[in-house]
This record gives structure tokens, sequence and C-alpha cells, in this order.
């Protein structure tokens, strides 16, 4: 008899699962989570998705049981506990969907290698993106640097046919289940499950924000930058942990004709995009994608790094994200082009900080797009924001949140502060903050730096670097 192995890593669903639908075809299916020490415990663990990520696993278990072969889990390194589990059950080949990022490939490498002395084949699957980042390149072959020809180019690409839903498992017989460690075990304590929950982890839920993202992606271009409306998808944590796919979100996106429905799946292709700029610069986790500014001098200031990750810097549309981001383990990304540019240009403090904060507490924490999109903001990735572009908080905050909704929802303090104060309460005269029952100074912090001198400095500092 057939036996094969799907590995799950984060493609946690059973619709549109590739990597789980080629093994189905076996005549018996062993399905297999394995916890490894890295993204659990590593440099970039987060209780919120390790929550997340037990939550997922739980309902992707009840369902592949329901369809008659458990879930097992195995604790330890891949490249050990697949070959031997292929060995107890006779398995002759093991399923993926492919990752991208350095960490997953290198681990896909040792793996594979691991099982071919095994004499089992390792099988990859595109399920984890639009189109397959492999195939995109320019006309000569090489990756694209800018995303605006990567997205026509990402348009034209030949898309897999949809996979289907397995109804009716076999699993071989006398294979133990194991165990997920335990919530303390991983961190996840009752705020990174509640946060979890309110983000809908699991299939079921996932698919449901899918499906009220498609109704309503006519209005996405309208909504989009709207922190105070709050009507994005919020499907990033589902997307990174592979409870939806982004390919059966895509097409049903690319069936539609209005410019929400466009504007959305171009959010899809950045998605792609990111994960094709670390897979073809995995160095990137490192260090700059843009060699200029390596060895930059960034300004070593604990006490303002720290201000800006509690959301105490003065600067209101920066602090309501910053806080969004603590309570909820994700923030609106118009906000977060806005704190990242402050940390790296206003601030001047290393986009690393920066980034290894956002991986702590995003549940949709991810190094592919977090790390390309740090580097944008800091003007040193690939396509960047100009480094002389410089957001300015005050105006962003005017321009998007005119009616101050998203930032008197965060930083409840500046609640009754008039709408003309709201996005500078430090200029408002004292009569203004008296009548408002906060105080700039004692009930609200001064601005950390002035953002008009720390906007030339930061130019100044970036040009020479570019030399
Ligand atoms: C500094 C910074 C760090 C970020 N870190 C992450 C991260 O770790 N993980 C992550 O998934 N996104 C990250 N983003 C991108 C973006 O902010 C989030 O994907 C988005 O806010 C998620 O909310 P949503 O699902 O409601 O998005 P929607 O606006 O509804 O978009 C739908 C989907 O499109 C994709 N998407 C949207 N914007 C972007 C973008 N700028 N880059 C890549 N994909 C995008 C996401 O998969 C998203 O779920 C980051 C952005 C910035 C500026």
């Amino acid at each position: 008899m057939s036996t094969s192995i799907v590995w799950f890593r984060r493609d946690l669903r059973l619709a549109d699962n590739p990597a789980l639908a080629a093994a189905a075809r076996a005549e018996r299916i062993l399905p297999v989570f394995c916890f490894e020490d890295g993204p659990l415990r590593g440099r970039h663990h987060s209780p919120n998705r390790n929550a997340y990520l037990l939550a997922s696993l739980r309902e992707l278990g009840d369902g592949l049981r329901a369809a008659g072969a458990a879930l097992r889990y195995r604790s330890g390194d891949p490249a050990v506990e697949l070959p031997r589990l292929a060995a107890e059950c006779g398995a002759e080949e093991v399923h993926v969907n492919r990752d991208h990022t350095a960490h997953a490939r290198s681990r896909e490498r040792r793996v594979a290698a691991a099982l071919e002395e095994a004499g089992v084949k390792l099988v990859g699957h595109g399920g984890l993106t639009c189109a397959e980042p492999a195939r995109i390149t320019t006309a000569d072959g090489h990756p694209f640097r800018v995303f605006t020809p990567f997205h026509r180019a990402w348009l034209e690409a030949e898309r897999r046919d949809p996979a289907p839903r397995p109804r009716s498992l076999e699993e071989p017989a006398g294979i133990a289940v194991g165990r997920p460690p335990s919530e303390a075990d991983v961190a996840v304590d009752a705020a990174a499950k509640r946060r979890a929950e309110e983000a809908k982890a699991g299939e079921r839920r996932s698919r449901e924000l899918m499906r009220r993202a498609i109704e309503r992606a006519g209005d996405y271009d309208r909504i989009r930058d709207l922190p105070g409306r709050d009507e994005t998808t919020r499907l990033s944590p589902a997307l990174h942990f592979g409870t939806v796919s982004a390919l059966e979100l895509e097409r049903e996106l690319a069936s539609k004709r209005s410019d929400g429905a466009k504007a959305l799946r171009r959010q899809l292709a950045w998605r792609d995009f990111w994960l094709n700029v670390i897979r073809n610069n995995p160095g990137n986790r490192n260090e700059e994608y843009d060699e200029r500014f390596r060895g930059m001098s960034w300004r070593d200031d604990p006490e303002s790094l720290e201000a800006w990750r509690r959301g105490r810097t003065g600067v209101p549309w920066i602090d309501s994200g910053m806080r969004q981001l603590l309570e909820e383990g994700w923030m609106h990304n118009r906000v977060r082009m806005a704190v990242a540019s402050y940390l790296t240009k206003n601030l001047l403090i290393d986009w690393r900080e920066g980034e290894a904060h956002f991986m702590r507490h995003l549940l949709d924490g991810d190094e592919s797009q977090n790390n390309g999109n740090w580097q944008w903001a800091a003007s040193v990735g690939a396509d960047p924001q100009p480094y002389f572009r410089i957001f300015n908080p005050v105006r962003q905050q005017e321009r998007f949140d005119p009616g101050g909704e998203y930032v008197r929802r965060w930083v409840p303090e500046l609640r009754r502060f008039p709408d003309g104060h709201l996005a500078a309460p430090w200029e408002a005269p004292e009569e203004v903050q008296r009548e408002a029952g906060c105080v700039v100074g004692e009930d609200y912090p001064e601005p950390l730096v002035d953002l008009r001198d720390s906007r030339e400095e930061a130019i100044s500092r970036f040009r020479d670097q570019a030399g």
C-alpha cells in the first residue's frame, strides 16, 4: 500500500492545500506538524503567534480526524523527525508547501537530504503564494528589484489549479499521535490567547473573514487608508498561517471588476513581491538590501526606543499605532508606515529594532513581509520610499483620521481635545489643553523630538551615507 506524509507548516487548512491534496492521493496518509525551537522560542518568537498557531492546529487536527487521519505532533528537528516517521509508517513521499524565507529554504534542503538518504522523496508544492515566486523574473531571468514591473509580470504569471479538499482519508495504523507543547511552554498567556481569538484563528473563521473581504472588496480602495474605519480585511494572520489560501482569495478578486477588488488583489501581489525579494536576497534578514546603507550610524537611544515601543512619543498618530500593536497584536498598514518612518527617520534608530518589536507582537509577523516593509520604510530596501520623502505624522493624521476616531480610540487621554489640535496637541494653547483635561507634559508626553529638525537631520545623514 502506498503511504505519503503531509508536513504542515504555515498552510494550516484543508481547503486548497496542494501538499495535502497530493499526499491524499496515496492509499494512506500521515499528516504531521513538527514543533521547532526556532520559531517557537528563537529570535523572532511571539506569544501572540504561538497562541494563533496552537488554536489553528487544534482546528486543523479536528478536521483531519473527522476525515479519517489524525494530525501527528512531533517536536525537534524535522530533518530527524520526518525520516524517522517515514520509516515508521513506510512512506515513500513527504509533501510540503514550499516556503521562501532563508530559514525555511535551508531547512527544506536539509530535510530533503535526510529523507533522500532514507530513500524518501520530499515533494514541494506552491500553496503559499498566488503565483510561484521562482517563476517571476525579468525577461533575462533576473529577479525584479522594483514592484511595478513585478506586478505586471505577476498578473500575467501562470496560476496552479485550486486543490480539492480531501473528504475521506485513510491513515497507517500504530503511529503515535504525540502532543503539542503546553501553552505555558511557549509563553502563551491569557492576553495572547485573547488576541488570537479576536483575530479569528483557525480555518473556519478565517474563511468567514475571507468571504466578508470578497463581499466588501468593492469598497477597499475607498476605505483602506482610514484606520478609524478599521475595514481592511484583517486577513494578514490568516494568510501568514495559511488558514486561508492566497490563491483562492486572489481568484475570487480577479473575477471582480471593481477598482476596490483590483486594489486588494494588488496588495496580494505585494505579499508575493516580498516573498520573492527575501527568496532572492536571504541576507536581507540581517543587513540592508541597498549596500550604500550598510554600516550606517544609527542613534543609540534606549529611552526613546522604549517610549516608541510603549506609545509614549508625544505624537498621537505614532502613539495610537504603537498602542494598537500592544493591545491587539495588529496595526493598520497606514500607521505601520508612519511609525516605521518615525523610528528610523525622526528618531534615527536602527530599523532592526523596529522589525524585532513588530515580530514580537504582530499576529501576522512574517519575516518576508516585515523585513521587506521595514527596509522599505527605512529607505534601505528594495524599491524603497526615497529617504528624502519622510512621512509627517501630523499631516498623515489630519489626512487619514480627520475626525480623530482612530486617535481617540487609542490615546484616550486626548479624547476631549478639539479636532483642530488633536494631531499636534503640544501646539494647542494652554487653556485648550486645560479645557480638554489633558495638559501636555503632565497628562500626555511632550514630543520626544522636533519633527522638522529631526527630519532635516535624517535627510542629511542619509544623503551623506548614500554618497
Ligand atoms: C513596517 C511594516 C511592517 C509590516 N509587517 C508585516 C508583517 O509582518 N506581516 C504582514 O503580513 N504584513 C506586514 N506589513 C504589511 C501590511 O501592513 C499588513 O499586511 C496589513 O496591514 C494587514 O492588514 P489587512 O490584512 O487588513 O490588510 P489588507 O489591507 O486587507 O490587505 C490584504 C492583504 O494584502 C497583503 N498586504 C497588504 N498590504 C501589504 C504590504 N504593504 N506588504 C505586503 N503585503 C501586504 C496582506 O497579506 C494583507 O493581509 C507591514 C507593513 C509595514 C509598513
